[in-house]
């Protein structure tokens, strides 16, 4: 039998692959967070870097021109990111986990050929279930697709798309009967140009300002019967696969978000200085810090676990809600801990904290809210 190996210790190539990725963010991210933030968007010219530095290819095979690494790449690249920016960390994550994810499993010789090259190659990828009545039951959505010769024409509204104003391929879950319940749900790949689709408003947002989410409009939007991908009617299933290593994604994101955060404070208590002192010289100030610690070390194992048990090929539907819902917690703990030891600068826009504490709500809602990570954890210990 092989050793497993400690979850924190990286493989060479992950170790390299972790510090390339820390570094551009640190040199090409962390200059433009504010005023990302600010103006709510990324622009175009850092989502080419990613391109360049591979992250938003990290598990397509190089003969589709990615960088043909594993899941667990991914995460550290999310992770990283999300350190310095989780609004870049979500359109990565969003990329990489969720829609390329869903092409490597399901599609087609011809499907992986056209997309994944595109995917390689400069073209953001959107994952679009929710609709304005459908959220956290997301089978009950009414976007519909009707079979007309060899295209569909599909019909309704996307809400809350990430990566809407980015993306030029979207996958898209609609009905093909809607008496089917679940069982007519499937999914389409749509380009950005189909006839009879538009990306309509964009929502403005709490958190993670900079990333677009936005709403997708289908008014008998022609999709060649070539861009379903999987079996019509077995959507359901792929989307429930993909959100359950997405939500292993999000973990990161939230991991990244928290260790940023820590590392802010400790920076921060270590030079500012009261009472003749720096704050970090306070035993108060040391176990508030050293408590953050242990919650960051303790969502990193979960989130590694997640991931490492994925590439294994080993279940892990239970740890991924458990990462995804602890590493979110984790996050809005310690960057509203940030605030607190920064005081008064916490509060304000000229340093990072703030910021932080805004985008750590969003990990507790989407890829499936906090009480729905609950109720798959319940199912599962209740057998
Ligand atoms: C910034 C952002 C980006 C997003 N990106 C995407 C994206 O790229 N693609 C996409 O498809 N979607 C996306 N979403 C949508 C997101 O996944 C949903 O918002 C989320 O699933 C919750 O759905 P809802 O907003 O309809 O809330 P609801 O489902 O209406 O939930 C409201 C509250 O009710 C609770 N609740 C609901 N049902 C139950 C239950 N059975 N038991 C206990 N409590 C329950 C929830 O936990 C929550 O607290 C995004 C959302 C946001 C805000």
């Amino acid at each position: 039998m092989e050793h497993a190996q400690p979850l924190t210790l990286l493989a060479e190539d992950e170790l390299l692959f972790r510090d390339s990725v820390r570094e551009f963010a640190e040199r090409r991210i962390r200059p433009l967070v504010r005023e990302m933030d600010e103006q709510a968007k990324i622009p175009r010219s850092l989502i080419d870097q990613l391109f360049d530095l591979g992250v938003m290819a990290i598990e397509i095979p190089e003969t589709y021109g990615g960088a043909g690494a594993t899941f667990f790449h991914a995460v550290l690249a999310v992770e990283e990111i999300s350190r310095v920016d989780p609004s870049v960390g979500v359109l990565v994550d969003v990329q990489n986990t969720l829609v390329v994810n869903a092409l490597l499993r399901w599609g087609s010789d011809d499907i992986k050929r056209r997309c994944l090259t595109k995917l390689a190659s400069g073209s953001v990828g959107a994952y679009a279930l929710s609709e304005a009545g459908s959220g956290s039951d997301a089978f009950a959505l009414t976007t519909r697709a009707r079979e007309d010769g060899d295209h569909y024409a599909i019909t309704g509204r996307k809400l809350w798309i990430t990566n809407g104003n980015e993306a030029d391929v979207f996958l898209v879950f609609a009905t093909i009967n809607p008496e089917a319940g679940y069982r007519g749900i499937t999914a389409f790949i749509v380009e950005r140009g189909f006839p009879g689709f538009t990306v309509g408003k964009k929502e403005d947002k709490l958190g993670i300002r900079a990333s677009s989410t936005c709403e997708l409009i289908f008014e008998d939007c022609r999709v060649p019967k070539a861009n379903v991908l999987g079996e019509p009617g077995k959507g359901y299933k792929s989307a429930i696969e993909t959100l359950n290593e997405g939500r292993i994604g999000i973990g990161a994101q939230m991991l990244g978000l928290a260790a940023g955060a820590l590392e802010h404070a400790i920076k921060y208590t270590k030079e500012r200085k009261q009472f003749g002192k720096p704050i970090a010289e306070f035993q108060a100030v040391q176990h508030q810090l050293a408590r953050a610690a242990v919650e960051v070390e303790a969502a990193r194992l979960t989130v590694y676990n997640a991931a490492r048990l994925r590439d294994a090929g080993r279940p892990f539907l239970t740890e991924a809600a458990i990462c995804k819902i602890f590493s979110s917690e984790v996050a809005e703990r310690v960057s509203s801990l940030a605030v607190n030891l920064f005081g008064g600068n916490g509060f304000v826009k000229d340093y990072p904290v703030e910021k932080l504490f805004r985008d750590a709500k969003i990990g507790q809602i989407y890829e499936g809210t906090s009480n729905l990570q609950l109720q798959t954890i319940a199912k599962q210990i209740l057998g």
